[in-house]
């Protein structure tokens, strides 16, 4: 399953970083996701329990916040929120898009005790 493999990563960089800080446990970590980076949110949040047994995140919690997707048309400089890769400008109906914002998948914050 692809979120597992996601939660481990998450929680392992954030062992270490709690290590790293002489931590006794993590309290909180917290994560952006973006609308298109094609992660289940209830997936992730599934699997980071479950990783999460064993380790200082144990007993943790994962706050995710979700990123909506942006795009910039290249024809006419407007931006404008996409639900997809695939996404007409509203503007001038051009399919030549960029996107700004949507595949992040960033570990913003690690809290510790
Ligand atoms: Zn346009």
């Amino acid at each position: 399953m692809h979120e597992m493999s996601i939660a481990m990563n998450i929680v392992n960089i954030a062992c270490k970083e709690a290590e790293k800080d002489g931590a006794s446990s993590i309290s909180n970590i917290e994560l952006d996701v973006g609308k298109l980076s094609g992660i289940m949110i209830d997936s992730l949040q599934f699997c980071y329990d479950s990783v999460c047994k064993g380790t200082l995140a144990e007993d943790s919690t994962l706050s995710i916040n979700e990123l909506t997707a942006l795009a910039k048309c290249k024809q006419c400089n407007d931006s404008f929120e996409i639900d997809a890769f695939m996404a007409l400008c509203p503007n001038c109906e051009s399919y030549e898009i960029e996107i700004l914002q949507g595949r992040e998948l960033k570990l913003r914050a690690v809290s510790v005790n």
